[in-house]
Order: C-alpha cells, then structure tokens, then sequence
C-alpha cells in the first residue's frame, strides 16, 4: 500500500539559498507525523510548501498518487490537504460561526458545521461571539475547527501549542488521537513541545538546517537520550 502522502527530495527556498535540502517524508492514512527541530529547521517552510503556498524548487509531493507539485492554496484543499497555520490565522473581526464557514470556502458543497461544533462543545456556546473575545485554546480550537471544515484528509498543523496551558494543549493531543482513530484522518504535526507531539504522533522526524535528520516511531524518539540532547533540547 502506497502512502497518502509522499515527500520526495524537496528543496525550497525564498530566494536565496535553500531552506530545505532534499526533504522526504511519508504519511499513512490515519497517521500522526510529528515534525520536530529547532527555531530555524525549516518546519514552517515545510508546511507552507506542503499547503501551496510556497513553491518548491526540486522534489516532488503526491497524495494519493496525485501529483501535487506546484498546486496552489485553494486546489490544495480541493485535493484534502488543509493547513493550520502558526499562529492560528483567526478572523478575529469575524464570529466563530463566519471563521468557520471560511474554512468551506474552496469546497463545493455546503459546509457542515453541526458535527464541528459537536467535536468542540466550547465553540458551539459562542457561535456568535467574535474571534478576538476567545481564550488562546478556543482560537486554536476554531482554527482546527476551521480547517476540518474543509473535510480534509491530511491535516498540516503547525505549532498548535503556542502559548497554551499545558491542560489545553493536552485536549488538543487528545482531539488529534481521537480524529486520527475515528476518522482516519492523518496529520502532520509541526511542535517546539516535543514530549506533546510524541506523546500522540504515531512517528516523529526530525528536521536540522533544513535536513531531515533522523525518522522513527515517536516512542523511539522520546527514548533516544542522544538524540534528545542535541536536537531536540530535553
Ligand atoms: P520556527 O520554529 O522559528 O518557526 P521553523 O523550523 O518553522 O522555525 P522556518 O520558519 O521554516 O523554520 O524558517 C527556516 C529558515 O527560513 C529560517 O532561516 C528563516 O529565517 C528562513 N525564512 C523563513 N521565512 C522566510 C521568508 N519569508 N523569507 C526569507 N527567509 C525566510
């Protein structure tokens, strides 16, 4: 069996020289991927390229077989590829029930918000209020929220602990586990904090100056007190 998606040999850049240096990488269906490294590693760049909205210089990316090299944002989404990016790209003019029906806007068919406000019983009770009165884990939950509206099939989500409390980022690992074993949605999972994203990733790579480094389970991963030290920092 193929993977969903397939990461071959990508370089990207903005310009200049090359952030990312033939990265590949592979997701199953019903995978969590953690993507790891320090401030600088090409994680976010990594992301973009993958949502379309970077273009990669050499490589190829295919989901499902389909090649997707040089596809942008919008047919992206189109193919089952939504992206959640750092720092939440919440509307906050706009209400949580406008921010989500943003998410359905490349899709033809109506957005389903019912079973969205059943995954987050939080949003459902502030529908209508506005994107800047929620709490940071709301946004991140009305950003991933977002983004499911899309019914995608890879999730790219990038850094969803940012400034959260750890019991907040625990529901979200929590979330992510249970979509993955539901749904069988997969996701690419970009986090600075490491011990959350293997406590839920099924595999985890990590990426330094642009390379990827090492792959392997995400247990392997916690346990390699190497490993830990230089690249990850605990
Ligand atoms: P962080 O955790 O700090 O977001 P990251 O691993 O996500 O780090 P990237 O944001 O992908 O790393 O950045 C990788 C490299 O690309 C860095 O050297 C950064 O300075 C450079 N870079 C990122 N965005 C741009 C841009 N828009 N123009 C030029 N260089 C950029």
């Amino acid at each position: 069996m193929s993977a969903l998606l397939e990461v071959h040999e990508l370089t990207v850049g903005y310009g200049a020289a090359p952030v990312l240096h033939d990265v590949s990488l592979t997701v199953d269906a019903g995978q969590i991927v953690a993507v790891l490294g320090a401030n600088g590693a090409g994680k976010t760049t990594l992301l973009r390229t993958l949502s379309g909205q970077l273009k990669s210089e050499a490589g190829r990316i295919t989901l499902d077989d389909q090649d997707l090299r040089g596809v942008k944002v919008e047919r992206m989404v189109r193919h089952g590829i939504a992206h959640v990016p750092e720092g939440r790209g919440v509307v906050t003019e706009l209400t949580v029930d406008e921010n989500l029906r943003l998410g359905g806007l490349w899709r033809k068919q109506k957005p389903k918000l019912d079973g969205i406000y059943d995954l987050f019983p939080a949003l459902a009770q502030r529908r209508s209020h506005l994107g800047h009165q929620l709490s940071g884990g709301e946004r991140q939950m009305l950003a991933i929220g977002r983004a499911l509206v899309a019914e995608p099939r890879l999730l790219l989500l990038d850094e969803p602990s940012l400034g959260l409390a750890p019991k907040i980022t625990a529901q979200i690992m929590a979330l992510l586990r249970d979509l993955r074993d539901r749904t069988g949605l997969a996701v690419l999972l970009v986090e600075q904090n490491v011990r959350s994203a293997l406590s839920v990733a099924d595999q985890g790579l990590v990426l330094s100056l642009g390379r990827v480094v090492t792959r392997n389970d995400a247990a392997a991963l916690a346990g390699d007190a190497d490993l830990r030290h230089v690249y990850l920092g605990f």
